[in-house]
């Protein structure tokens, strides 16, 4: 959404036009990174330096409550802001928490749940990993020192081991 449509959109909703509305939302705009209201904070404070990081969170709240930006919350984790609010899903890497948007019609027709009592209203499917960077030094590490062992996430226990173990 453009700057123009936004302040008629918060005009629509009965919500103020205010500068730190336009500003944190114009940044969203721009970056792909779905930044924490910190970073958001740091970089809206350079353009106006007497906006509080409370400003900041409430701001991203009220845009949010109004879906004129996706929070998302993952893995636990800080929430994350979202500038793009068409449908999309998101891979983050569980090492630098980077997050990458995933446009995939496929995900966006899964099957949603029924008879539980749940009026379904939406979705976003979050996929873990590791990112190319991360992964790259993952590598990097295990050439540095031969004696380190791989790490694996699931795999199996070696033969002896399961011979020790052997409930028999
Ligand atoms: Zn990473
Ligand atoms: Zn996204």
């Amino acid at each position: 959404m453009q700057v123009d449509n936004f302040i008629n959109t918060l005009r629509e909703k009965g919500l103020n036009v205010t500068y730190q509305r336009i500003l944190i939302y114009n940044y969203l705009q721009t970056t792909k990174n779905h930044p924490t209201a910190e970073e958001i904070y740091q970089v809206v404070k350079a353009e106006y330096p007497s906006i509080s990081i409370a400003t900041v969170y409430k701001t991203l709240e009220t845009l949010a409550e109004h879906d004129l930006i996706k929070k998302v919350n993952p893995m636990h984790d800080l929430a994350r802001f979202d500038g793009d609010t068409t449908p999309h899903h998101h891979l983050i890497c569980s090492e630098c928490r980077k997050i990458v948007d995933i446009h995939d019609e496929r995900l966006d027709a899964l099957p949603v749940p029924s008879n539980n009592g749940f009026q379904v209203n939406g979705y976003r499917v979050l996929f873990e990993g590791i990112c190319q960077e991360c992964l790259g030094q993952i590598t990097l590490k295990a050439d540095v020192d031969s004696d380190t062992v791989p790490v694996t996430f699931c795999g199996k226990p070696g033969s002896e081991a399961s011979a020790d173990e052997d409930p028999s």
